[in-house]
This record gives C-alpha cells, structure tokens and sequence, in this order.
C-alpha cells in the first residue's frame, strides 16, 4: 500500500520548526521561507497565520511548506505585519489537518495563535481535567492544552494568561505565539529545545534555528535564554522571565543530528561539534583503514573529523539519491528494505578491495546500518567497519523527539558484540558520553559541574518528569505507556 510518509524510517525523527516576524509589511512570505529553511524538522505539515491589524489570517496544510506556500493565491491572502508559522512532524496527535499549526482561539480578550516545538510530559493529565471542567477538545495534539489553559485563565492581558499556562504545564518546548498586539516567543525553563532571535530591518524574528534567520538575511542576535518570554510590540522588544531557575539542558541531539549543519545553535556550529565528534571517535575507536565514508547526509561532518584525526582519506563512498520523493511504501521489513536501496548506492570504485570505515550518526532500529555494511561489502570492500558519531541510543524521547518504543532501540536490546553481529560489520563503535561531552567543550565530561545538556536518551536521566508516562521511578513503565 502507497502513503505518503518522507523519512528514513530507521532515523529518529525531528520534531517541529517554529518560527515568527513582527514589522514587516509581507509577514507571511517572510515566514514561508523560514519554514523552508526549517523543513528538515518536519514534513509532514505545515501553517501560518498572520495578523493585519484587524483580522487573522490563516492558512494550514498536509505536506511540505513549498507545496503549500509557493502557490501566490496562498501567500496573497495571508495579509499582516506579523505572522507565525510551523512545520509540523506529528509527535503527539495524529497528522490530521486538526492537528496542523499554528492552533488559532478567539478568546474573548482577542485573538490568539500559537505554535509548539517540543512535547509536553503532563499533557494528558491536563487534558482529563480541562475536560471534566467542560473543554471541547478540536484536534489531539498537546499544544490545544495550552490554547484551553490560556482561555480559561483569569489574566487580562494574552502574555499574563500564557505565562499561567505555562506554569502548570511540564514539558520541553519553544512556542511561538501571535496576538493582536504582537508576537511572544518562550521556551521551557531547561532550555531543551531551541529558539532563536534575529533582526531584519526594523522587523524582530524569531526560528527553531538560525538557518531561518539566513535564508532571509536576518542578524542573528541571540538565543532565547532557557526560561525566557520575549515578547515583541510595537513598542518594541521586552523580556521576562515568569519561571524558577532551572539547570538548563539543551537536547544533545540538536548537535548529533537534527539541526542543520550550518546552523549555530546555543553559540556553538553544528558542523563543527558534528567535526569534533568525529574527531574523537578517531581517538577513542580508531581503526586501520583505506577509506573513511560517511554514511549520508547526517553523518557527513563526522567522518570528516575522523578523517582528518585519523589520517585517512575521506570519500563520498556511498550516494544518496536526493529525489526519492515523499511516496514511500508501508513500512513493512520487507519494504524498510527496499527503501534503503531507493535511497542509497555505494559508489564502488572508491570501495573495492579497501578496507572501509562508515561513519553514520546513530543507530536507531539496526536496519539501515544492517543493509548499508551489506551493500558496502557487496561493492567489495574488504573489510568494514562501522563508527557511530553518538553513544548508543537505549531510551526513548519523550521531550519532542519521535523515537521508537525503548524495545525497539537496538543498543537497549544488545551489547556492542551483539550488535556488531546483527548489523554484520567486522566491528562497531560509539563515541562515549565523555567524548560526546568533550567535543561540545566540556573537558571534563558528562560529570563537569555543569553539563548543560539533556542526554537522556543515551542515559535515562531525564530532567523533566515524565507524568504523563511514568510514576518518576520506573524506566520500565516508561517504555511499556510509551507506545
Ligand atoms: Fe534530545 Fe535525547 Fe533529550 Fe530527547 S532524550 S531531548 S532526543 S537528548
């Protein structure tokens, strides 16, 4: 059976791109395009809305954001000075038009858009009591939980009503809100996923990353302080900070794989920490070798590192064919397989009779890394020998990122031996905590006295509490709700 469904199904999946402009005549064109840059976090949907000075404006559709928004009928309508957009992959809800952002209310304090990068970890408790208080729920995604809170607030002004939201929700998130008298950007007291803030003229934006900035030739100023409300009006920009001080844990996996590469997150280059990575897995699991070949795109700036640490010549040994397109197939195992051979080939004459090193990101199920090493030895490599540029993956996201169930995850399931087997290379190794941590400059490691990031998916330790899913003392119970 034919659907339409984008991705690697053996990647974990970004989560959500959100971006917002405040003072510029054509707010939603501006927009259009940041989501464009933003689209490798999500492609299953997406949406704007845009305020005029008298009305709101929106448009939301299924598929990818040129699709929708490089219609000129679509754009025309979307009239205002301000506008909000988001680029949806579904981690909560299902991809039903319902759920695509941004969500709009009519409150009866005005108008009010939001959209979410994130996931909240007491949704459903929130939910159960909103709708024994009478809330009708339209869609099934978490973020309407916020829309309901806001409503039912007693604060007069939109950004006092969201701040009393906010308060009783746990969770990792960057929101993008758009009011008749501005727009408000926020993110979670941990800081764990990202939000960026930039200028354009006299126009403030803020984007998930700074590639949304470039694309339209925005400065970028800053970063949204983790806890952070910046609220933009035409009196221009003021901050708050409505929460406790909390310790902040950037998601390590920004770096490792889901942000672009030429984006700067949290002060640092994403391909350059994605080098340094790469550069410390030469040191701890170096090999002898011919030839070291990235697995691509994601594991490209990675094997470069290990190159130039290792000495080794680096080669494009395997290409990725850029158009397979969003038809994909039901993603059976039959089919997972025939996937991974629509959308790469091993370029033999830089493989044959060499003895290769893949540098892949991570390792999710095992099966894409299963039928790369096989097609790379069916092109005659010698020997191969696969590095992974993150420690293994044992446990499930449940702050925004759409993992497998915990079961699922192969290095919850095996040790390093087994899994070299089961993916059939001549041998395997990740990067360790430490080195993961020293290539984002903590010399000291994970144990510096300040990590400052959310690991928890190669360590278990989550900082927020995961109330929708678990009792907080469990790892057990988490992966059984999680499903
Ligand atoms: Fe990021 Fe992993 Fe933490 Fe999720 S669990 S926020 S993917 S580091």
């Amino acid at each position: 059976m034919l659907t339409t469904h984008p991705f690697d199904d053996d990647k974990l999946r970004e989560e959500c791109g959100v971006f917002a402009i405040y003072g510029t005549p054509d707010a939603a064109a501006h927009t259009a395009l940041g989501l464009h840059a933003l689209q490798h976090r999500g492609q299953e949907a997406a949406g704007i809305v845009a305020f005029d000075g008298t009305q709101f404006n929106a448009h939301r559709a299924l598929g990818h954001v040129g699709e929708t928004f490089a219609q000129p009928d679509v754009i025309g309508r979307l009239n205002g000075h301000a506008a909000i957009g988001h680029t949806r992959y579904a981690t909560t809800g299902d991809t039903l038009l319902r759920n695509v952002q941004p969500l709009f209310a009519d409150l009866a304090i005005g108008g009010f858009a939001i959209a979410h990068n994130g996931n909240l970890t007491n949704n459903q408790a929130l939910r159960r009591r909103l709708v024994e208080r009478g809330s009708l729920f339209q869609s099934t995604t978490d973020t309407e939980v916020v829309v309901h809170l806001i409503a039912t607030a007693l604060a007069t002004a939109v950004v006092d009503r969201l701040i009393d939201a906010l308060r009783q929700i746990n969770g990792a998130y960057s929101f993008v809100g758009l009011m008749d008298d501005g727009i408000v950007g926020v993110r979670d007291p941990n800081g764990v996923r990202p939000l960026v803030l930039g200028r354009l003229g006299d126009a403030y934006v803020m984007a998930s990353e700074t590639c949304a900035l470039d694309i339209l030739g925005a400065d970028f100023i800053r970063d949204v302080e983790p806890g952070e409300m910046v609220i933009v009006t035409r009196d221009g920009l003021t901050s708050r900070h409505p929460f406790p001080k909390a310790s902040r844990r950037f998601c390590i996996f920004e770096h490792i794989y889901f942000a672009r590469p030429d984006s700067i997150v949290e002060g640092t280059s994403v391909y350059d920490a994605r080098k340094r990575i790469g550069a410390e897995l030469a040191r701890e699991a170096g090999v002898d070798a011919d030839v070291i070949i990235p697995v691509p795109d994601s594991g490209v700036p990675a094997a470069l590192g290990y190159a130039n640490e290792a000495g080794i010549p680096f080669e494009l040994g395997i290409i990725r064919n850029h158009y397979v397109g969003r038809t994909f197939i039901e993603p059976t195992d039959q089919i997972r397989h025939l996937g991974v051979k629509l959308k790469h080939n091993a370029n033999r004459a830089h493989i044959e009779g060499k003895r290769v090193v893949l540098v892949d990101d991570s390792i999710v199920r095992g099966t894409t890394s299963t039928k790369i090493v096989e097609m790379v030895r069916a092109a005659g490599a010698t020997e191969v020998h696969m590095r992974i540029a993150s420690p293994p993956t044992t446990h499930s996201c449940f702050y925004g990122v759409d993992t497998p169930r915990r079961e699922k995850l192969l290095a919850s399931q095996m040790d390093i031996e087994a899994m070299t087997k089961f993916i059939g290379a001549d041998s395997l190794a990740f990067v360790t905590i430490d080195g993961m941590y020293r290539a984002m400059g903590k010399p000291e490691g994970r144990n510096s006295r300040d990590p400052g990031f959310c690991d928890a998916c190669f360590t278990g330790d989550y900082p927020i509490p995961l109330i929708d899913f678990t009792d907080g003392t469990s790892d057990d119970r988490v992966s059984v709700l999680a499903e």
